[in-house]
């Protein structure tokens, strides 16, 4: 079966989400642990965890994706913006664990004007401080466009990463097909190449969710513009051999297109039509 899901939003809880995601044909979603654009929270609702856990295990659920909120960055220079994105991930993760089979993805961040390797650095720094062996939610770093200082912007990157973090082999990658493709991996083309080459730098096995967009942009604009299934420069036959692809046709895809919830039940209902059995 193909697991395909959408981002949600969390403003009604746990619980509503899982619902919502059944409506739409989704077997499984994305939400922000919290304002994406500023970092505020809600308060913590144990028991509305638990429903979700339940009601996921009634109707066969994949893994869901928490994302990070987009001021997270622990590649700053300023230790202000540091110590937020500490503290966030920190309490991101002690949520986190009370939803079963939930993995929290985070932009590992922009280095501004420091290099690349000192934002790598700093990046290593937040995870040895916060992600530590007693958590159990996987923590995935996501495949970035490489707009302005991002880091993530190669495989090389984000594997200097893993490598360095003491959590090194607890960390997965979710690869965001809009990122990629902006960043110039031409998974249109040459999606064989592209996907041994990350074989080659990270490992196949760091794999663990795809964030399934087109692109309004062309490959290697190092854009980050999201466009609808199949609207975009990626287009419908090239998501067509994503979502049937050996290697990723096992994982869970989280739609991150421009859509209010019926176009989100289109594409799901679009793409499903396009998986072969
Ligand atoms: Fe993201
Ligand atoms: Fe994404
Ligand atoms: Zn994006």
């Amino acid at each position: 079966m193909l697991h395909i899901g959408c981002h949600l939003s969390c403003s009604n809880g746990y619980l509503a989400m899982g619902k919502q995601a059944c409506t739409l044909g989704a077997d499984t979603f994305q939400f922000f642990t919290r304002n994406p654009r500023g970092g505020s929270v809600k308060p913590f609702d144990a028991a509305d965890a638990e429903a979700l856990n339940l009601f996921r295990k009634e109707h066969h659920f994949a893994p869901i994706l928490a994302h990070a909120p987009y001021t997270l960055n622990a590649a700053s220079g300023d230790s202000s913006v540091r110590e937020f994105a500490m503290r966030t991930m920190r309490e991101d993760l002690e949520r986190l664990d009370y939803l079963d089979d939930v993995m929290l993805n985070f932009h590992p961040g922009s280095h501004v004007k420091q290099g690349a390797e000192a934002g790598i650095r700093l990046i290593v720094q937040m995870l040895d401080e916060v992600y530590t062996p007693d958590i159990r939610t996987p923590v995935l770093l996501e495949t970035m466009a490489g707009k302005g200082s991002e880091v993530g912007r190669n495989f090389e990157e984000l594997r200097a990463i893993m490598e360095k973090a003491k959590a090194g082999d607890r960390l997965g990658v979710c690869l965001d097909t809009c990122h990629v493709f902006d960043a110039g991996y031409d998974i249109v083309n040459r999606l064989d190449d592209v996907l041994e080459e990350f074989d080659r730098i990270i490992g196949l096995d760091r794999l663990r969710m795809v964030h399934l967009n087109d692109s309004k942009n062309v490959l290697g604009s190092r854009k980050d513009r999201h466009e609808k299934i199949g609207q975009g420069s990626i287009g419908l036959e090239a998501m067509t051999r994503l979502i049937n692809h050996p290697v990723l046709r096992g994982l869970p895809f989280e739609l991150e297109t421009p859509n209010e919830l019926n176009g989100y039940a289109q594409e799901i209902a679009l793409l499903r039509g396009l998986w072969k059995e």
